[in-house]
């Protein structure tokens, strides 16, 4: 059975399901933070008056966990100033206000010819200097990935189709307008790593998509590649979750996927690598779903550092006062304070929520129903990580795997008395790394 143990099964309210993808207009201004991945800041190459076209190299990449990023409009940078952040609230980022022209710099890209000749050196280059990450939120630097110690060599590839999240379509979106692309992606990434097996896991809820990969791979050459019809359930799609379900393979306490053989790529970043290696193309804008309380949800295809007030716009504007803003979906997603946010490469959706959203129930005591632990799929205790939390007992939520957490959320979405568990273990493991590990 394609699942794992434990999860929910929310509401999905996939609303712009049946949305096909448009284009945004191009934005009169973009805002390009210079730390948009894990690892370390991009370093800007440009300075306040510079003229520059889609696709220059704006930063440099600041170290090996670290991509460039590019300009993703053409004009003029009108400034490199602290801004909002999605994820971190203000930080350095590089404005560029249009000319209105959209001129690229000279894409090359190669042929299919080229590429069977490319090394997987050459290849992660390519991905690297494309400023690809992971596009399903991690946002962690994809040549980083492709490239485990010799110690940890890699027989597994995963096709990370699941979308698990309520609200977000956008990348069942990409599956079914640019599956080939997808595929094809996903192939460079097992070559990328010599991999002997690539799963493409897709949850069951799309079956047009799982359609369309079964037809797509019965007329590729491609071989040991296998579709994985998932079962519906979050968070199918959290890396662990998926491994387990595509191999039977159980990441180790505070491992990662290489740690047994796997390596999972999303299906945006699939597609993104596909245009980096064949049309030369860096990552200068991504699918993103706008959803929730707007009046007209949709799947736009925005150039990255558009800000999500332009998008709630192009989507009619909410459909009331606004009472939360997030960046991605309900369950992982982060509130935001304002709607100038941009959006990053990591960015999958904005959802807005209003007063009819909100369940203001109040907090009641624990009743030791278990219900969070029966769901946590990490086999952790939520009621108990979150009770040390509140007593400032850090370390002994260490002792009891709080770091594991994954901040998921099924724990808080099952609990009868409305504890916010997420928010004490979130305490937890930053005080946890704050006082007890001296960081
Ligand atoms: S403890 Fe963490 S991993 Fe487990 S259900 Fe809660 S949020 Fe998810
Ligand atoms: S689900 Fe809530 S009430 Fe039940 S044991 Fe967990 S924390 Fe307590």
């Amino acid at each position: 059975m394609a699942t794992f143990i434990g999860g929910i099964h929310p509401q999905y309210n996939k609303l712009s399901a049946s949305k096909p993808a448009e284009t945004a207009p191009l934005p009169a201004q973009v805002v390009l933070p210079l730390s948009q991945h894990i690892g370390a800041p991009a370093k800007a190459v440009v300075a306040k008056g510079d003229t520059v076209k889609v696709g220059q190299v704006i930063a440099e990449a600041g170290g090996f966990v670290s991509v460039p990023i590019h300009a993703t409009i053409s004009g003029t940078v009108k400034e490199i100033a602290t801004r909002p952040h999605p994820s971190k609230g203000r930080s350095p980022a590089i404005v560029i206000e249009s000319d209105g022209e959209d001129s690229w710099v000279e894409l090359s890209g190669c042929s299919k010819e080229d590429v069977e000749k490319l090394t997987v050196e050459e290849l992660r280059s390519i991905i690297q200097k494309a400023g690809i990450v992971g596009l399903g939120g991690a946002a962690f630097p994809t040549h980083v990935k492709l490239s485990p110690p010799k110690d940890k060599p890699i027989d597994v590839v995963i096709l990370n189709g699941a979308e698990c999240e309520p609200f977000l379509t956008c990348d069942h979106c990409l599956m079914l307008e640019m599956a080939e692309k997808v595929l094809s992606g996903f192939e460079l990434v097992k070559r990328s790593v010599d991999a002997d097996k690539a799963y493409v896991c897709i949850e069951k809820n799309k079956p047009d998509a799982l359609k369309a990969f079964t037809k797509l791979l019965e007329q590729s050459t491609f071989s040991g590649f296998e579709l994985v019809p998932l079962d519906v359930k979050y968070p199918q799609g959290a890396e662990k979750m998926l491994i387990y379900a595509a191999s039977g393979r159980k990441v180790p306490t505070g491992g990662l996927p290489m740690d047994v053989g796997c390596v999972v790529s999303n299906v945006g970043t699939c597609k993104a690598i596909h245009e980096a290696v064949y049309e030369g193309k860096p990552l200068v804008e991504r699918a993103v779903t706008v959803t929730g309380a707007v009046k007209e949800p949709k799947n736009l295809v925005v150039r990255i550092g558009t800000s999500a007030a332009e998008l709630l716009e192009l989507c009619g504007g909410a459909r009331g006062p606004i009472r939360k803003l997030i960046g991605g979906g309900p369950m992982m997603g982060m509130a935001q304070t304002t709607s100038e946010i941009p959006i990053i490469k990591g960015s999958s959706g904005v959802l807005v929520q209003i007063e009819t959203d909100i369940d203001d129930a109040p907090e009641r005591p624990c009743i030791k129903c278990a219900k969070c632990v029966d769901v946590c799929p990490m086999d952790l205790m939520p009621s108990i990580l979150g009770r040390l939390a509140r007593k400032d007992r850090f370390q002994e939520a260490a002792n009891a795997h709080v770091m594991d957490c994954f901040e998921c959320g099924s724990c808080a979405y099952s609990c009868p008395s409305r504890i916010p568990l997420v928010h004490w273990i979130k305490h937890a493991k930053n005080m946890f790394n704050k006082t007890c590990k001296g960081g």
